[in-house]
């Protein structure tokens, strides 16, 4: 947790729906089940070639035994015979001895006679017929037992017991030598696998980050160029890069579209709303009817026209062809100019000036229009007499002015988007107060053309402030 904290990364590097940490558990699963199959089938194969050898060594005395026995027995008694038989088939691996029916040693080995080992061998009593490997007092021991029928008489049982601990001991250090080996290997796969496909997954990671910053504005710049690419990549690289392409035509003329519409309207609208204003003005056998209904045909029409006039403006900012006459302004004056053009505002509206003149590089017009709709704003969004404060300050090597009201605020969800074209916070209302929605984006574009910046806090209920930052001249 602690370690995934300090590298955020980690978060990332571990993802299991990323197609990377899939592709390498995947990959390694694979291989680890291919390399464990085979380290299993080897070792059992190693087990068999050794267990068969000794196996075909016991059968081969189990089978030679009882004719050993009975030419011995020619010569001497038959328990000399036997002992004899012991002797010359023992060695030291290999222990033997007969048991008669009633449970007692008949002949045995020198070494288990002595005592010398395997000794508890003999008190063993579930030893099978067929060759069966046992530890026994941390020894292997392939055990075995057959009836001893010596002349057509059963004797009673004949026990073979080879020790095979040295060879099952080397077998297992060679199981967990491979073992290990097998682990390393696993492991240094998967470090392989996982740099294969991170490097392998790299041309994509570079067309996303390539693609991750585009905005309408920049989608016809945009160029996805990928060398050493696999060929799948590149097409869809590609694919991408004509899907972008046509999405910038397609922005392109809905761009134009909505400039020359606006263009087109705004002239006649302009005359319709110049007509109205003036038969108003000169109509003096109105009935209050009609002059009701003149007034509210003229206020929608100059408000169309308004908005007409901020598409048009929007669009030439796009377009690059918003010119700038950018001169050295003092903002004490111009912010003394715009509380005697705001005076008549149904809120009051002052400003605080700090004692030395501060100046920037702008255009006079466009930084009244950006103040002028600020306050309008403040106005439009307070509902109590409150005033609206421009304030003007310097900040390190930045003019700042803060237009702040007393306001209805703006919910925090909707500060980041305030500035997006015709986005409202709340619809009804806006438009209640003749709003476009058009009035922030294009005083962002205004600041942001003359090379500033500008931001917003607000709390609902308690007011709004809007902070532009100029550098200074
Ligand atoms: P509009 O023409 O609708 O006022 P704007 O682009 O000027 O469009 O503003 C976008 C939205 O931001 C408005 O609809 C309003 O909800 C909100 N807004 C802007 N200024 C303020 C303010 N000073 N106080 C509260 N809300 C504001």
């Amino acid at each position: 947790m602690l370690l995934i904290k300090s590298f955020p990364n980690l978060k990332q590097l571990f993802h299991l729906t990323s197609l990377r940490v899939r592709l390498t558990l995947g990959i390694a699963a694979m291989s680890i089940l291919g390399l464990s199959g085979v380290v299993m089938w080897i070792s059992w194969q190693m087990q068999s070639i050794l267990v068969v050898t000794h196996k075909n060594n016991t059968r081969y005395i189990a089978e030679r035994f009882p004719s050993d026995v009975e030419i011995y027995s020619d010569m001497v008694s038959l328990q000399e015979g036997t002992q004899r038989a012991i002797d010359n088939l023992s060695d030291s691996q290999t222990l033997l001895w007969v048991k008669t029916p009633q449970g007692n040693i008949w002949a045995q080995s020198q070494e288990l006679k002595m005592g010398m080992r395997g000794s508890n061998l003999v008190s063993l009593t579930d030893i099978p017929p067929q060759p069966d490997l046992q530890r026994v007092n941390n020894r292997y021991w392939l055990l075995c037992s057959t009836k001893l029928v010596v002349k057509g008489v059963h004797l009673g049982d004949f026990y073979i017991a080879q020790d095979i601990t040295k060879d099952q001991t080397m077998f297992l250090r060679v199981m967990r030598s491979l073992l290990m080996i097998s682990v390393m290997a696993t492991i240094f796969m998967m470090i392989a696998i996982a740099w294969y496909i991170q490097t392998s997954l790299t041309p994509l990671k570079r067309m996303s980050r390539m693609t991750e910053n585009i905005s309408p504005e920049t989608l016809g710049n945009v160029q996805i160029q990928l060398e050493n690419a696999p060929s799948e990549v590149k097409e869809l690289a590609q694919t991408l890069q004509t899907t972008l392409t046509r999405l910038s035509e397609a922005w392109e003329h809905q761009r134009q579209l909505v400039s020359n519409v606006s263009h087109e309207l705004r002239t006649p609208l302009t005359v319709v709303s110049g007509y109205l204003q003036s038969t108003l003005r000169r109509g003096t056998n109105l009935t209050d009817i009609q002059r009701e209904a003149l007034t509210t045909a003229s206020s929608e029409a100059e408000r169309t026209v308004q908005l007409l006039q901020d598409l048009l403006d929007l669009a030439r900012a796009e377009n690059g062809g918003m010119y700038f006459h950018l001169e050295t302004i003092v903002l004490n004056e111009l912010l003394s100019e715009i509380l005697g053009m705001v005076d008549q505002y149904p809120i009051p509206v002052e400003i605080c000036l700090p004692e030395q003149l501060i100046k920037v590089k702008g255009d006079k017009n466009r930084l009244k229009q950006v103040f002028l709709n600020l306050i309008d704003n403040g106005v439009k969004y307070s509902h109590s007499p409150e005033p609206i404060v421009l304030k003007l300050s310097q900040e390190k090597q930045q003019a700042k002015i803060e237009v702040c009201d007393r306001g209805v605020g703006i919910p925090l969800a909707d500060q980041t988007r305030i500035f997006e074209r015709f986005y409202r916070v709340d619809e009804a209302r806006s438009r209640n107060v003749g709003g476009t929605g058009l009035g922030l984006s294009i005083v962002k574009t205004l600041v942001e053309g003359m090379g500033g910046t500008i931001k917003v806090i607000s709390q609902p209920h308690q007011g709004t402030t809007f902070t532009m930052l100029f550098p200074l001249s």
